[in-house]
């Protein structure tokens, strides 16, 4: 038996203090002077001595283990960061314990990392000069590697004694060899790494004391990663969440802005670039494709310094790009966006893509660029552009600008493209209000000189004892040309109420009589359909109105109750409306109008009837509402189909 007092590696032996004082006390029991009871006690004697200087050691390595277990907790779980607290737990157990101490860990790839090797003072060390080739890599290079594997510790002993596998011996080395431990680091199940011993030739090679203390060394240490790693991803997780709330407030933002700016293409356009230029920095271009020549043109831009923006102006006007030319034209062949992180007026002068931007970079420094594609319905429209003054002292862009950057581009290209189709369709409206008022007006002329020539021949034929089929042909004329004069208005109204000009010219009105006056004339009307018609009064109705487009309004309710009406009975009354003024409302019991079409029939247009039988432009009631609209009032619809319709028109006195 060999004992070291002060070493942590001895040699516990079998015998202990308790099975000594079993045979002692046997020992006694034996009669006196037998021939074996001297020499028993004699042996007892030395048992008795080996026990207690066991004892001891066994205390003496318990405190020791301790107080390396306690002194490695205590740079653990210290301010130390985890990778310089577990190489000083390294250091601890070099120069007594072991002689080399080595961590390796797996990284976030799997891959296994060196995070610590120490070596024993050169002084402290017993094995000097040969500790450099007893690392558990040259003497078993897979050591480690199948400790991490198997998640179970390898002990190797008899290092350098020939016959063993591993290093020749050391010139004079002794026979004892060196030894070698690793123990798996784990936490949580996971195998995390491995911690390595070495214990040079010439001391006692690591025995069960030792597994036992490294392995709980190890399993601190383990411990003390996995909380490093725990702490490190929640940090991470939790800034990435900040910058992703910081994200998404500047989108909500932009898409704030961009839903006030409406559909107007200039405002959104600008909406966009000082967005940009304000959460990315500095100046901002965008670009877009002309569909004529496939160029790309610069169609906004923003930088906060007015200089700085009209440099930037001509550097983007210098050139226009095509598809695959200079900086955006290769974004938008590609498809891809760009990010130079750092490029001064030199650089820029030896590529090609970006001679452009030498007056800038030679005026600013170096800059940042980054260019991303604006993609919208499948196809890149056209690029948005930032560039950043890196030579005074901004942070270049990154791969998280870039992101924003395509975000903020994906939404411009969707605004801009909404935008477009607006104007397209504004445009298209605008040429046929256009046609519709030109042919309005030029219809109007002829038109009247018919009317007249077709009343004259009335005229005549009502006096003269004409026919009685071409009397019955000349009110059919008549009547025909009456209708194509009101169609004929209905289209130059198109015109006047789109472009605002719908003026009225208020007058003291009875709303009464004005109504019995349009029946009288259509009173014909009324016959042909077979519809009785009844006027109930029963207010004061007077105000101030634009008499004739009163007409209108009565001509349109009362002719569409005539056309829809089914020859049923037609009411009309005129009301008091309380405080809201006076009420007109026409009641037919015709066809009636779905639930789903009451509010489209008042738009430019919209017809609820598909039948032949009921011909018309869709015109009337948006007049009508139009008209009410410009008088203040309001104009309600009741009834379903088959139910008949009951149109409540609300003036106020004016
Ligand atoms: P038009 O009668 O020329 O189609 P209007 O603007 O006067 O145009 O009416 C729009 C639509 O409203 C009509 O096409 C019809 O479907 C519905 N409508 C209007 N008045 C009535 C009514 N009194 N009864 C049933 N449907 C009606």
């Amino acid at each position: 038996m060999e004992f070291r007092a002060g070493g942590v590696g001895m040699q516990v032996p079998q015998d202990n203090f308790m099975t000594v004082m079993d045979r002692m006390s046997h020992a006694l029991e034996q009669p006196v002077g037998a021939p074996s009871a001297s020499g028993l006690l004699r042996e007892l004697v030395r048992s008795a001595a080996d026990a207690v200087l066991v004892a001891q050691v066994q205390e003496e390595a318990a405190s020791l283990r301790l107080r390396v277990l306690a002194e490695a907790g205590g740079l653990l779980s210290g301010p130390l960061e985890w990778e310089e607290a577990v190489a000083a737990v390294a250091q601890l157990v070099v120069g007594g314990f072991a002689d080399w101490c080595a961590v390796d860990f797996l990284d976030e790839h799997g891959a296994l990392r060196r995070l610590t090797a120490r070596h024993a003072h050169e002084e402290r060390s017993p094995c000097t000069g040969c500790l450099e080739a007893f690392t558990p890599e040259r003497v078993r290079p897979s050591a480690i590697t199948e400790v991490v594997r198997t998640g179970c510790p390898l002990l190797v002993t008899g290092l350098g004694v020939p016959g063993t596998r591993g290093l020749a011996p050391e010139a004079g080395g002794r026979e004892s060899g060196g030894s070698f431990l690793v123990v798996p680091l784990a936490a949580r199940h996971r195998t995390l790494g491995a911690m390595s011993f070495v214990r040079g030739p010439g001391r006692e090679p690591f025995g069960e004391a030792e597994r036992m203390l490294t392995e709980d060394l190890a399993s601190r240490v383990g411990l003390a990663i996995d909380h490093a790693r725990l702490l490190r991803e929640s940090r991470a997780a939790e800034a990435e969440s900040r910058r992703h709330a910081a994200r998404l407030r500047i989108l909500v933002d932009v898409d704030r802005l961009l839903a006030q700016a409406g559909l107007e293409l200039p405002a959104v356009l600008d909406v966009i670039a000082h967005k940009v230029s304000e959460v990315i920095g500095d100046g901002c271009v965008l670009q877009l494709i002309r569909e004529e020549d496939s160029t790309l043109e610069p169609v906004t831009l923003h930088h906060p310094d007015p200089e700085a923006r009209w440099l930037l102006a001509s550097t983007v006007h210098a050139r226009r790009q095509r598809s695959g030319e200079g900086l955006h034209g290769g974004v938008v062949l590609g498809g891809h966006s760009v990010l130079l992180p750092d490029i001064d007026a030199e650089a820029a002068r030896a590529s090609e893509g970006l001679a452009e931007y030498v007056p800038y970079l030679e005026r600013y420094g170096a800059q940042s660029l980054l260019v991303v594609p604006l993609r919208a319905q499948g196809r890149v429209v056209g690029t948005l552009g930032v560039v950043r003054d890196v030579a005074g002292g901004s942070r270049p862009y990154t791969e998280e600008d870039r992101l924003l950057l395509k975000s903020l581009g994906e939404r411009a290209a969707l605004a801009i493209v909404g935008a477009r189709l607006y104007g397209a369709a504004t445009e298209a409206v605008r040429l046929r209000d256009d046609f519709l008022s030109v042919a309005g007006h030029e219809l109007k002329t002829p038109l009247c000189a018919l009317r007249l020539q077709i009343q004259m021949l009335a005229r005549l034929t009502r006096g003269e004892a004409a026919a009685p089929d071409v009397a019955e042909r000349v009110a059919k004329a008549e009547r025909a040309s009456e209708r194509l004069a009101v169609l004929v208005d209905e289209l130059l109204d198109v015109g006047r109420i789109s472009s605002g000009r719908l003026l009225l010219e208020r007058e003291e009105l009875d709303l009464a009589q004005l109504t019995r006056e349009v029946l009288g004339r259509m009173s014909e009307a009324f016959s042909r359909s077979g519809s009785e018609v009844r006027l109930i009064v029963d207010a004061v109705p007077a105000g101030r109105w634009d008499r004739m487009r009163l007409e209108q309004v009565l001509v349109n309710l009362l002719s569409n109750a005539v056309k829809y009406g089914r020859g049923q009975p037609v009411e009309v009354r005129v009301e008091e409306g309380g405080q809201k003024g006076v009420r007109l409302v026409v009641k037919d019991h015709g066809i009636g109008i779905a639930p789903e079409d009451r509010a489209r029939i008042f738009e430019r247009f919209e017809r609820a009837v598909e039948d032949k039988r009921y011909q018309g432009l869709g015109l009337g009631l948006w007049i009508t509402r139009e008209i009410i609209d410009a008088h203040g009032g309001s104009i309600q619809v009741h009834g379903g189909p088959g139910e008949g319709s009951t149109f409540t028109v609300t003036l106020p006195r004016g």
